[in-house]
Formats: structure tokens, C-alpha cells, sequence
């Protein structure tokens, strides 16, 4: 099989990919190691910047999002009792994210590959990449007991953090830089309405909390729990009554329980590897960054990656101009970078440090309350929400 771009992994990255490319008549396929039914059922990010919004839609699929996201102008930032309101939308010139669930997002870019004709080739195991220093690089895999190659012009590495192709880069050319943190967040989703309007981001000194939502009958909480913590131990009784233990009091009092439809634990990473180009291979989204999920810029860090990655291969297959894929890396990783100090910033006021020694958290407390007092504080922590200009 011939293309000319293999795409490694149908996230959100690889499919907006896919379907940026189509559009612009650039043909690719993906190749994806899970079923399509169990990427559609992940539950994961739900906070898009205004841009990513706007890629999407001259993706082809802004409709169900500005029919039934929710677009908010502001979140609560909460510590102990005393809760903040930060403006989004008014430090920023009106800017505003929406709430739309990863899991609709990425239902509905399988949804437009497949009504378009795309290449999405799901259950592929053992994918491996070859030749990525050379003119034509090509892909292997195995699906349904059947071999399988892909000779294409480039590939674009868009498999998360756990896949194959940042591994496939020579050891030596590639520099990672990382932070683990001791703890993650255990999330429950509920088909039960939101405590508030908007999300509310908790710091206490039992840990973090996070109070979100995917729609009006629809919550998603998050607790910070100990790494290696297991989701059974966490019965939906407990898992309230510590939510509420670490609200603000009003919204304890007002929070809404019911039974939990999704619990999981998630760990806490910040992680970059660069230059996410070596030769014809392109790394964007998860397979060359993660952020803890405090700032929500994971799934808007793949946005912005395939806004460039996209705009680089459309030049080279129009004009031939190279500019943009010899510039992907540093233009990609300047915004990461920023996103990662965002939300490092964001993890360190709000979570509990276990280890930190008391002068650290008089600094946490000193961050709070100058927060608090500091227009200018909360529009800087504004407009890294709504997302640095692409
Ligand atoms: C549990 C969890 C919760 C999260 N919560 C939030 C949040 O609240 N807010 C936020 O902003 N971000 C969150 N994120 C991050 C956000 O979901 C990611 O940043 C986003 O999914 C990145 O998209 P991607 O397409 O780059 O990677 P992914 O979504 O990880 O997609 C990569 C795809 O590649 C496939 N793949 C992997 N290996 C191979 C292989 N060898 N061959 C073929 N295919 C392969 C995978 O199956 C997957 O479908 C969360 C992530 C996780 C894991």
C-alpha cells in the first residue's frame, strides 16, 4: 500500500490530522493498535481553547460542539473556604473555552473519516517504523493475522506517550526532559448535575480537588490521591465525602452525588522529548509531551502541534516550501514549553506536596493570596487558560 503520509495512532492528534490533510488533498492512512470502540470510549480531557475550537471546525467537525458544548467565561480557583472567581474571558479580549468531552471529540473525527472515505485501520499490531532518515520511509504492521506495509513521504508519530514511534528514534538523537509526581488524580464521572456552573479547582490541605463537568447531567470529579493509589479502594461514599472534605463550604452543601459510571486513577507526569522531527518522522500530541492535567492543556498542546504540523505538510505538498516542516520542532516546542510551565504553575498552588517543608507551603499560601489580590496575577493565569496565541 502507497500513501503519503502514514499516520501512527487515531487520537485526537492522528485523526485531526488525517482529516486536515483530506481536506487539502493529502492522502494518508492511520494505523491504530486499539479498536475503534475502545478509542471512542476513553474518557479523558474536556476543556478546548478557543483556538482549538476554531481548528476544529475548519476541520469539519465544530458542529455538535457549538451546538452542545459549553462555552465558559471563567473558573473558580478555591483554597480552604476562600474561592476566587478568574474572568476568562474579560483580561482576554473576550476569549472563552468550551467544555466538550474528548470522547465526542474524538467520536466524531472517526465519524468524518469514515462519511469522507479515510484510511483509518484500526486493530493494527506491531506497527514498526523504518527508513524514517531516508526519502521514503515505510510502516509495518500485522492486522488480522495479515501482514501489512505502508510506503509513504513521511510519517507522523501521533501514538501517545506509550507508543512506538518516539522509540523508534536513534538513542542519542532524541533529549527527554521529565518530572514524575508522587501523586494522580482519581476521577469519577456522574450522571448527576455539576456543583457549579463552572469548574472549580480546590487546593485544601488534604489535596487537590477538581469539580468539572461534561454537560448540564453530566460531572466529572477529581480527587489527588497517592501514586499507585487503586480505584477499588475508593467506594462512591468515600469518594464523596472526601470531595466534599476538601470544597470550599457552600459548594460541599450543594454537591450533588449519585452512583459513579467511570472511576479511574490517572498519574501526574510532565514530560517533553525533542526535536520532535528526526528526518521524515513528525511527533505531535502525547507521543512527544505530556502535562499534568491542572492547567487542561494536554489535548490543547495536540491541537496546536497538528495546527502546525498540518499547515508544514500542506506548504511541501503545495509549493514545495520547506520552511514549515524544518521549523515544526522549534515552533511546536516553544508553545509546549509554555504549556508545561502553565501547568506545573497550576499543579504546585493547588496540590498538597507531601514532602514540601513548611516554608514551601507559606510560598503556596503567599502564591494564593497575592492571586487573589492581583488583577494582573489572574489575567496572566487567563490568558495561559484560554491558550498562548498559536
Ligand atoms: C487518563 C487520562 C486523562 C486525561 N485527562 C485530561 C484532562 O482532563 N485534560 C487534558 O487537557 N488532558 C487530559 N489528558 C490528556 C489528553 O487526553 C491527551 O493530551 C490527548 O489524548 C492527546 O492526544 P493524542 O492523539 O496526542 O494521544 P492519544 O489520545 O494518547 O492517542 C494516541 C493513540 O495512539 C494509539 N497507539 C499507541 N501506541 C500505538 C502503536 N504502537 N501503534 C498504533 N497505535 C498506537 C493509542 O491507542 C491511541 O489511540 C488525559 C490523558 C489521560 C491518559
Amino acid at each position: 500500500m502507497r500513501t503519503q503520509v502514514a499516520i501512527i495512532g487515531a487520537g485526537p492528534s492522528g485523526l485531526l490530522l488525517s482529516q486536515l490533510l483530506d481536506l487539502a488533498g493529502i492522502d494518508s492512512v492511520v494505523l491504530e493498535r486499539q479498536s475503534r470502540a475502545h478509542v471512542e470510549g476513553r474518557i479523558r480531557a474536556g476543556v478546548l481553547e478557543d483556538q482549538f475550537q476554531a481548528l476544529l471546525r475548519r476541520a469539519g467537525v465544530g458542529a455538535r460542539m457549538d451546538a452542545e458544548g459549553q462555552i465558559h467565561d471563567g473558573i473558580a480557583i478555591a483554597r480552604g473556604d476562600r474561592s476566587l472567581r478568574i474572568d476568562l474571558a474579560g483580561p482576554t479580549g473576550g476569549r472563552r473555552v468550551c467544555i466538550w468531552g474528548q470522547t465526542e471529540l474524538t467520536r466524531d473525527l472517526f465519524a468524518v473519516r469514515e462519511a469522507r472515505g479515510g484510511a483509518v485501520l484500526d486493530e493494527a499490531a506491531d506497527v514498526a517504523l523504518h527508513g524514517i532518515g531516508e526519502e521514503r520511509p515505510w510502516v509495518t504492521f500485522r492486522r488480522g493475522g495479515v501482514e501489512g506495509r505502508i510506503d509513504c513521504d513521511f510519517i507522523a508519530g501521533c501514538d501517545g506517550f506509550h507508543g512506538v514511534s518516539r522509540r523508534s528514534i536513534a538513542s542519542g538523537r532524541l533529549e527527554t526532559w521529565e518530572r514524575v509526581y508522587p501523586f494522580g488524580w482519581l476521577g469519577v464521572l456522574s450522571e448527576t448535575p455539576p456543583v457549579s456552573p463552572e469548574l472549580i479547582y480546590a487546593g485544601h490541605a488534604r489535596g487537590f480537588a477538581l469539580c468539572s463537568m461534561r454537560s448540564a447531567g453530566l460531572s466529572r470529579y477529581y480527587l489527588q490521591v497517592p501514586g499507585g493509589t487503586d480505584p477499588g479502594d475508593w467506594p462512591d461514599a468515600r469518594f464523596w465525602d472526601e470531595l466534599r472534605a476538601r470544597l470550599p463550604e457552600a459548594a460541599a452543601a450543594a454537591l450533588v452525588t449519585g452512583p459513579s459510571i467511570e472511576k479511574s486513577v490517572a498519574p501526574l507526569r510532565s514530560f517533553v522529548a525533542g526535536p520532535m522531527r528526526h528526518g521524515r518522522l513528525f511527533l505531535a500530541g502525547d507521543a512527544a509531551h505530556i502535562v499534568p492535567p491542572t492547567g487542561a492543556k494536554g489535548l490543547n498542546l495536540a491541537g496546536s502541534d497538528i495546527h502546525y504540523l498540518s499547515a508544514a505538510l500542506i506548504a511541501w505538498y503545495g509549493t514545495g516550501d520547506t520552511e514549515g516542516l524544518e521549523g515544526y520542532s522549534e515552533r511546536a516546542m516553544a508553545r509546549v514549553w509554555k504549556a508545561q510551565r502553565f501547568s506545573w504553575w497550576m499543579t504546585r498552588l493547588l496540590h498538597r506536596f507531601s514532602e514540601d517543608p513548611p516554608f514551601d507551603r507559606r510560598l503556596q499560601a503567599a502564591e494564593f493570596d497575592f492571586l487573589a489580590g492581583s488583577q494582573a496575577a489572574q489575567a496572566a493565569l487567563a490568558e495561559n487558560y484560554v491558550g498562548l496565541p498559536y
